[in-house]
């Protein structure tokens, strides 16, 4: 299956309005620069157009297969995840130390899209490699960092996060496995994980996994849990392999989407045999999983993103060339015309443009954050570190909601060839659905936001973005291409304002709150997008005006104006770029305002009705 990138946008956010500068002049990122930055976004782009895509719709329609105990995957599976070690791309944001490439977020947030959007059930084995990697880093001994880390960063062994159980979902302090200190300081782990991706497969000789479980005596729920790395295969003392480490897989899921990646069920130590070791402190292992917990989340927003977007390329794609109907501007004689010549379609497709550029922007910003945190210190990288908290949520799951929305909406572009299995819609769509769910389902973010990101550093992140997108609405309020927006974006934080500071007061707020934390994050959502949007609208259209006057093309002149944009990718590109942001402004944005009314009235009938 081809995989249509929207690599033109990703180079946007990163080389043309994110302050790349500010990130490479630190001490910590000096030994790059912009043009090797741009050649490392080339190269990731061509192993993703590559073996990563190439095995993409063959994964959907083979999956993971469990037989005889062993889990295989599709066939092209193993060539492209050896083409994502030997790239480098595992572990492309990683320190050197151990085998990273020591980028910066901001540019791993585009080679996530490039991977994660040519085949996102191959690219979740990376995420997790990474992240169970960076943990050991974190907070391994220096024996387990020799031993894991270079080894999982380079692809060698792969990497997993088991914390479900069939009674511990979204109640992780619920989980009841086992892990019992041995002699020699190892723990022996017993107990059963269920929805395990890549819990078993044989892309690689062994996978570690990250494990929550529970010591002898440690208190009931999440503040008794503890953190350990168990193998499949146990290592020797010269990192060679051992034997078995009692770790079996019992079985994978049928599901809706992502049929290449394997959701398992791991029984750990069935014969008393299944060796752990701790990371970090007992009874801090939640703590410590947060760490890996929040880049997955931040990376399954990236995920909603990359499906919506090449969904979405695709209907264009489709669109340009579909004859059906005659267009306002076909003659009564002429022929069928494009699809892409109806009202609607093109209502449709603009607006599947709008949000995906405010999910790109809002991850995009958010990798940049984190770049920021990384190389600043005191006030200064608290001030960072609490956008990068409070965007978490908001990136998981409104990047993994409209993402979904928008991959229907393009389903939608195709008419009833959509609907069939001869077009990529169907397994976008699909394939995206599972990122409201996992990572902490989307009402559990809406809960994180509500309940602690508001309240975090005395409530400064969140006051501190309003200012700044109320401050950028306020500046752009008389241009006379984006004022409107900017007034539809100066209404929508009143409205979120009012939420915020009028809910708090209300006798029930409790409930209220609880009742809305979904809608408030899909206000906020809106907001951040409207906000980043016109920021980028802002720039875009300064550089279509420097092509306009480089050609000598008169603004005024609609003739001239439209050849210009014909004959121009660049000048049709920053065009659809400041129509985006205004459609955004228009049908995004008001939501914000419908949501403050609807919850602001105090209605409570969903604990009146009777279930
Ligand atoms: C394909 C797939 C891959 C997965 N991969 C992994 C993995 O690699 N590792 C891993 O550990 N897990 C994994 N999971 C598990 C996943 O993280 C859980 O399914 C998810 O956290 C939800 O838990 P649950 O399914 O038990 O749902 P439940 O917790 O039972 O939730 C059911 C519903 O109730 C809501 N709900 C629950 N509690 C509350 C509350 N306190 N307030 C409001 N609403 C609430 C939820 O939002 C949800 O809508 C995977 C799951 C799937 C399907």
């Amino acid at each position: 299956m081809k995989y249509l990138d929207d690599d033109r946008d990703i180079r946007f956010n990163l080389l043309e309005w994110l302050d790349l500068d500010a990130v490479l002049s630190s001490e910590h990122y000096r030994e790059f620069d912009r043009d090797q930055l741009a050649m490392v976004l080339d190269e990731a782009l061509k192993v993703a157009r590559g073996s990563v895509a190439a095995c993409n719709q063959e994964g959907d329609r083979t999956g993971a297969r469990f037989e005889n105990g062993r889990v295989t995957l599709p066939e092209g599976f193993v060539a492209a995840y050896r083409d994502l070690a030997t790239g480098g791309w595992i572990s492309s944001t990683m320190a050197p130390e151990f085998g990273g490439m020591g980028l910066p977020e901001s540019v791993g947030t585009g080679i996530s899209e490039f991977i994660m959007g040519a085949n996102t059930a191959l690219g979740l084995q990376v995420l997790l490699t990474r992240g169970a990697a960076h943990l050991i880093e974190t907070f391994g001994s220096e024996d387990l960092k020799a031993t894991y880390c270079e080894r999982m960063y380079t692809g060698e062994w792969a990497g997993s996060m088991c914390l479900t159980e069939a009674g511990a979902g979204s109640d992780l302090g619920a989980l009841t496995t086992k892990a019992v200190r041995q002699g020699d300081g190892s723990y022996l782990i017993t107990g059963e994980k269920i929805f395990i991706t890549s819990g078993d497969h044989e892309l690689t000789p062994n996978i570690i996994h990250a494990v929550l479980a529970r010591t002898p005596g440690a208190p009931a729920g999440p503040k008794g849990i503890s953190l350990f790395v168990v193998p499949k295969v146990r290592v020797n003392p010269d990192g060679s392999l051992g034997e078995a480490n009692d770790v079996a897989c019992a079985g994978i899921e049928h599901k809706l989407g992502i049929h290449g990646s394997p959701t398992c069920s791991l029984v750990f130590g069935t014969n008393n045999g299944s060796q752990g070791f701790l990371l970090g402190q007992e009874e801090q292992g939640l703590v410590h999983m947060f760490q890996m917990m929040n880049a997955a989340r931040w990376e399954v927003g990236v995920q909603g993103l990359s499906n919506a977007s090449a969904a979405h390329q695709a209907a264009l794609a489709y669109a340009r060339e579909r004859l059906q109907g005659r267009g306002p501007s076909a003659g009564k004689t002429s022929g069928q015309s494009l699809i892409i010549e109806h009202p609607d379609v093109r209502r449709s497709l603009l607006l599947q443009s709008a949000y995906v550029q405010a999910m790109r922007a809002l991850v995009s910003y958010t990798g940049w954050c984190m770049d920021m945190a990384h190389v600043s210190q005191g006030e200064e990288r608290d001030q960072w570190q609490g956008l990068v908290e409070l965007f978490t949520p908001i990136s998981k799951a409104w990047c993994s909601d409209w993402g979904f929305r928008v991959t229907e909406w393009a389903l939608q572009v195709y008419g009833g060839y959509g609907y069939t299995m001869d077009y990529p819609a169907e397994q976008y769509l699909r394939d995206c659905k599972i990122a409201s769910i996992y990572e902490g389902t989307n009402g559990i973010q809406a809960l994180d936001l509500v309940g602690r990101k508001f309240r975090m550093q005395e409530g400064r992140p969140v006051k501190a973005l309003l200012k700044l997108a109320a401050d950028a609405a306020q500046s752009l309020v008389s241009d006379p291409v984006l004022g409107a927006s900017a007034r539809q974006l100066v209404d929508a934080v009143k409205a979120m304002d009012a939420v915020l500071t009028q809910l708090p007061a209300r006798e029930n707020a409790g409930l209220l709150t609880l009742l809305n934390a979904v809608p408030i994050l899909d206000m906020l959502g809106h907001v951040v997008g409207g906000y980043l949007l016109l920021q980028q609208a802002e720039v875009a259209k300064g550089k279509a005006q420097i092509l306009m006057a480089e050609r000598g093309v008169n603004p005024a002149d609609p003739a001239a104006l439209r050849a210009h944009l014909a004959g121009s990718k660049e000048a049709a590109f920053y065009q659809n770029k400041v129509q985006a942001a205004i459609h955004f402004a228009h049908r995004g944005l008001p939501l914000v305002a419908a949501h403050a009314v609807a919850l602001l009235a105090g209605e409570t009938a969903p604990m009146e009705a009777v279930f």
